[in-house]
């Protein structure tokens, strides 16, 4: 088995890191920066750009600039998340066949997963490249309060990456393996979590190796976007009072009002006041207009006041959950860009009653600890294990649209339980088993993974059939679901992904797509390479020529200037192997121009070593 690479596959930005014998690394991606925004791009030009490249340009492309894309994965068409989605992203949304959500770009419909693997894509291939040596196998976090379609969504995404996903573990549950690897001590921690997108708090304990997730909650749609969000709209309102301009139709007016909105709210963690400076916003009859306005931390906190309230419920419900007191926690972490504002401290403190640790880099910690579970589970790394709970509570709909819980929240996976159920009418002969995750009594509430038919029941009063219906979590919390009629030994199991997310051909098509556009990627990269080496080529060997062309023989004259036309023909519509050609063939002609420069040397040398006569 070769490496197995950590990946933190984030909202705002994603992270990968190895382990080095027992130490983790960051492995900085092809531009050398340590993190990888989460963001990718369609160009006009049919370019297709990843990360920091993608984000340069996102204000200039505001509808083919794909970011929060983590939001989306899992999500129907149809729930309030995409709606809220839809008003305020700049790229358009859709509806699959199956209600699941799809983003319009570049004359395609691409599902979350899919643009997700372009970005998993990259950081592969940044590990490939640092280690020199190639990677299949990752582990790939998720927010610990993801539900089963979007953790399917997730590990699909590695799949379509051209990785195998060798376990999708929860971001919170990695924060803790890296900090509490190393420590001696028995201690309760809470990991508090709050990044771009998504807000995880989990309460877990940690004994002699051992670290147990003993509850987990949280909410998959809060996060940095948010508090972005609420400064643009701010910002925006103020402008169309000062002015009567309104932003909020101007696409590419909006993205440079999200980008400075972010800037600010970042840079407010350090400062207590910083300018929002954006010339040329916007214009009327009167000219142009500017966008110059202040912003205090302290109305940055007023405008953000929801949104740190609603980390609070999750806390105390992780809590009680877990049966503890707040005294009871020796530290609370902190993870996620988003903590950093102090606010968000203050918020734990008072939740807690302890001052956080912010001992840990909030960037990293995530995918060190993926790269430890990796070692775990290579054998590398024997003295830790690792016990995660599944968030959510899993079971069927039942007589009255009513839901009853098979397996409860913050149980300890993998498991597996099983229920018996029987028939509601006479002699009925199929039975219909509708599988949902979430906490409400009434199903329709809940979040739906799938239904399926269970047929051939042998005639029988209602009542009496005895249909076991039995739940598996996998230790990527994922979820398989079988009904068995005792009676006749019919069994059924679910198929999760008919009613939601990506089927096998689905995934299969993408894998492909994905791996022939890394082909095209790779020519394209090669052809950048041979034109920069040809032009480098071109460009020394004319001006060498220009200057001894009269020392040359006329037929050698001859084959440098054919040669030079190839070599210039070739730049404008060549292949890399007819690029190479070129450079060969110019290389090979232009030796006459190096020996006529040299003779012209030697010529000044004799000329400037003859004694002037005195
Ligand atoms: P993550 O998903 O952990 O990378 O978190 C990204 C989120 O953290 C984004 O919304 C960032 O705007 C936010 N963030 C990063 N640095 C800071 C900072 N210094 N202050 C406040 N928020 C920050």
């Amino acid at each position: 088995m070769g490496r197995i690479i950590g990946i933190d596959l984030g909202t705002t930005n994603s992270c990968v890191a190895y382990l080095e014998g027992s130490e983790p690394h960051v492995i900085p991606n092809q531009e050398g920066a340590r993190t990888t925004p989460s963001i990718v791009a369609f160009t006009d030009k049919g370019e297709r750009l990843v990360g920091q490249l993608a984000k340069r340009q996102s204000i200039i492309n505001p509808k083919g600039t794909l970011y929060a894309v983590k939001r989306l994965i899992g999500r129907k068409y149809q729930s309030a998340e995409v709606e809220e989605a839809t008003r305020r992203l700049p790229y358009s949304l859709s509806s699959a066949a199956n209600g699941d959500v799809r983003i319009k770009v570049a004359e395609k419909d691409w599902s979350p997963p899919e643009v997700s693997a372009i970005v998993l894509q990259k950081l592969k291939e940044a590990a490939e490249a640092f280690l020199h040596e190639k990677v299949d196998d990752a582990i790939v976090t998720c927010p610990a309060y993801f539900n089963d379609s979007q953790r399917q969504g997730t590990r699909d995404a590695g799949i379509i990456a051209g990785l195998n996903v060798m376990r999708i573990i929860n971001e919170p549950t990695a924060a803790a393996l890296a900090y509490g690897r190393n420590r001696k001590n028995a201690e309760t921690i809470a990991v508090f979590d709050l990044g771009g997108g998504t807000f995880d708090i989990s309460i877990m304990e940690f004994e002699e190796g051992v670290f147990k997730v003993l509850s987990t909650a949280g909410d998959t749609y809060l996060g940095g976007e948010d508090f972005d969000q609420r400064v643009m709209e701010h910002i925006i309102a103020e402008f169309k009072e000062t002015t009567g301009i309104e932003l909020k139709n101007d696409k590419m007016a909006l993205q440079r009002v999200k980008e400075a909105a972010e800037k600010a709210k970042c840079e407010l963690s350090t400062a207590v006041e910083t300018e929002l400076n954006l010339p040329f916003i916007s214009g009327d009859k009167t000219g142009p207009k500017h966008l110059v306005t202040k912003l205090t931390r302290s109305k940055l906190e007023q405008l953000c006041d929801g949104l740190l309230e609603r980390t609070r419920g999750p806390c105390e419900q992780a809590l009680a959950d877990a049966k503890l007191t707040a005294d009871k926690i020796d530290a609370v972490l902190l993870v996620g860009g988003q903590t950093r504002m102090p606010k968000v401290s203050q918020m734990v403190e008072k939740i807690f009653g302890k001052i956080p640790n912010n001992s840990i880099n909030p960037d990293e910690v995530v995918a060190i600890g993926a790269a430890i579970q990796g070692s775990i589970i290579k054998g590398d790394v024997q003295d830790l294990i690792l016990m995660d709970v599944t968030p959510l509570s899993l079971g069927i709909e039942t007589k009255g649209g009513t839901f009853t819980k098979i397996i409860e929240r913050n149980t300890s996976i993998p498991a597996t339980k099983t229920m018996t159920f029987t028939t509601v009418q006479d002699n009925q002969k199929m039975v219909r088993v509708h599988v949902l995750q979430g906490e409400r009594e009434i199903s329709e509430l809940n979040k739906s993974l799938g239904v399926f038919m269970l047929t051939g029941i042998p005639d029988a009063p209602a009542g009496t059939p005895h249909i076991d219906v039995s739940f598996t979590i996998d230790a990527n919390g994922i979820v398989q679901v079988t009904a068995v009629d005792r009676a006749s030994g019919n069994k059924q199991e679910v198929q999760i992904t008919a009613s939601s997310g990506l089927t096998e051909s689905e995934i299969q098509r993408m894998i492909e797509s994905a791996r022939q556009y890394s082909d095209e990627d790779k020519a394209r990269k090669d052809k950048i390479k041979y034109q920069t080496r040809l032009e480098s080529l071109i460009a020394a060997t004319q001006a060498a020529f220009n200057e001894v062309q009269n020392l040359i023989k006329p037929q050698d004259r001859q084959t440098f200037e054919t040669a030079m036309d190839e070599a210039k023909k070739a730049l404008e519509t060549a292949d890399s192997e007819e690029l190479k050609i070129a450079y060969n063939h110019l290389d090979l002609a232009s030796r006459n121009v190096s020996n006529a420069l040299m003779q012209q040397f030697g010529t000044e040398q004799k000329k400037a070593e003859i004694p002037k006569p005195s």
